[in-house]
């Protein structure tokens, strides 16, 4: 099994693909994502999102859900991208609200 780990680490350049490329923890069970033809190695989510979740632009949170994109800008949400000056996105669909819930909005 060595050589052949061996070979793959050749393939994918001087990396250790057990070496987290963010905190550089050694870890057997690594994630691995590759993104345009380039392996990541990360050994948490949270080590992937720091290295590779984009940030909004208004507020700088990092966009783990599916965020929105306008203009060449990701945004965590409707709010902040109105703050951005993008209109057009809706935070929530007003569906399923009561008389109740109508009145105090
Ligand atoms: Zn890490
Ligand atoms: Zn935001």
């Amino acid at each position: 099994m060595n050589s052949t780990r061996g070979v793959f680490s050749n393939l994918f350049g001087a990396r250790d693909s057990s070496t987290c490329e963010v905190c550089g923890n050694h870890y057997d069970k690594c994630l691995k994502i590759r993104i345009d033809g380039k392996l990541h190695v990360f050994d948490c989510f949270e080590c992937a999102i720091h290295a590779l979740a984009p940030a909004c632009a208004h507020c700088g949170c990092r966009i783990i859900g599916h965020g929105m994109e306008a203009n060449g800008n990701f945004f965590c949400c409707a709010y902040c991208a109105t703050q951005f000056g993008v209109e057009g996105f809706q935070d929530r669909m007003k569906l399923g609200l009561n008389d109740e819930e109508r009145r105090t909005e």
